[in-house]
């Protein structure tokens, strides 16, 4: 008795990104080499924004070293505010600079403001 069978368990592999299956897969491999943060420095600032807006920026770390997204969400509860990630920066709205710092060091990364 095959316990998977009529379960996705038992259809042949596909790719996530093309759908197609994974032996005719020409998708390139994803760029991700994760770094532990202790390994890594997350430089803090804020910065104006139009309608003098003030926002908490963090640099420093890479998208292909660190999941931005998730860690921009974590960040986003922490400081009870709104933000965005573009490439390698998250930017958090408000000034949450003792917030983020603090998170950021939790998680285990260095921090420089
Ligand atoms: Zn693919």
């Amino acid at each position: 008795m095959r316990l998977l069978a009529g379960t996705i368990f038992d259809r042949p592999p596909r790719c996530e990104r093309c759908d197609e299956l994974e032996e005719n897969c020409r998708c390139p491999a994803p760029e991700v080499k994760r770094v532990p943060p202790q390994k890594q420095t997350a430089r803090i600032s804020t910065e104006k924004r139009k309608k003098g807006k003030m926002v908490t920026v963090i640099r420093g770390l890479s998208s292909t070293e660190n999941d931005l997204a998730v860690l921009l969400t974590r960040l986003k509860t922490i400081c009870g505010a709104g933000g965005t990630v573009t490439d390698d920066e998250m930017e958090i709205q408000g000034i949450h600079i003792d917030r983020v710092r603090q998170e950021l060091q939790a998680i285990g990364y260095r921090v420089r403001e």
